[in-house]
């Protein structure tokens, strides 16, 4: 009998998932898992969250504005995102980051990004900042999403204060040799389940690096679609054809990270949940 699971990150509100949520929820009981970070990523996510928090005993709200989103922020979100907070002391904060890959890699007509104004990379570092201030003078869990900027993120958490209970990187994809300058500075890190993909092998060394506990498992569905073949939740495409991920797959990340540190599966499993009640739920 495995101990019951944890998914660090995921955004169940997502409009890809609303369709599945009660099928959902079936599964991930089935699954055993106990909780799951449900992550906004603006502030018209927030109200659905919290809402979602009230019906299903296993989501954990968590409020903030995603990099993708930083550059459409309504003028008085942080008032909204201090008020969320406020109205429950259990929430975390996220999902927040730097994201150069929307800059630099993304197709121009992405239709994750239609609709959003991409914001520079100095803009999302400053309401980043706002909302890591925020979690650090309230020792809120946070969740960071860092893509193609993991040198400015370091150089950022080198000068202010984080949380004293740490901060997540979410879906860590950053250099195997910067694990250890991280963990020095609080970091915990998810391991994705889309990371037992074949051309995911520096995302693996990585893991490989992580202190033991610091280690956490995510999904992040509907989005990173686990590989096909592993896929035991698959789901109708999204509405522009792409794959969408079921946060059922989380058994696929503890089987993948265990598999990464060569642990038994339930001596993993214990870990990972002695981590997410030591970061989220104390
Ligand atoms: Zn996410």
């Amino acid at each position: 009998m495995l101990p019951p699971l944890y998914d660090a990150h995921n955004h169940f509100h997502d409009d890809w998932l609303v369709p599945h949520q009660p099928a959902i929820d079936d599964a991930v009981r089935a699954a055993g898992l106990r909780r799951a970070v449900v992550n906004g990523a603006c502030p018209a996510d927030w109200p659905v969250i919290a809402a979602l928090a009230r019906c299903y005993d296993w989501v954990l709200p968590s409020y903030g504005v995603h990099p993708w989103d930083c550059g459409n922020r309504p003028p008085d979100w942080f008032a909204l995102l201090q008020a969320r907070l406020a109205a429950d002391p259990r929430a975390a904060v996220g999902e927040i980051g730097l994201d150069r890959w929307m800059l630099d890699s993304a197709r121009p007509d992405d239709p994750r990004l239609a609709g959003l104004r991409r914001a520079s990379l100095p803009e999302q570092g400053e309401v980043m900042l706002k909302q890591l201030a925020l979690a650090a003078t309230e020792n809120r869990p946070v969740a960071i999403h860092c893509l193609q900027a993991f040198g400015a993120l370091e150089g950022i958490l080198r000068h202010v204060n984080v949380p004293p209970r740490g901060f997540l990187l979410h879906a860590y994809s950053g250099p195997p040799e910067m694990v250890p300058a991280f963990a020095d500075l609080g970091a915990y890190f998810s391991f994705n389940a889309a990371f037992t993909g074949e051309h995911h092998a520096a995302r693996r060394e990585a893991f490989k690096r992580v202190p033991l506990d610091r280690l956490l498992a995510e999904t992040d569905a509907p989005a990173m679609p686990v590989p096909l073949p592993l896929d035991r939740h698959p789901l109708p495409p999204s509405p522009t054809g792409e794959r969408v991920n079921h946060p059922g797959n989380i058994t696929l990340a503890y089987s993948g990270l265990a598999e990464v540190r060569a642990m038994p599966l339930g001596e993993l499993a214990s870990l990972v949940e002695e981590n997410f009640i030591r970061f989220f739920l104390t």
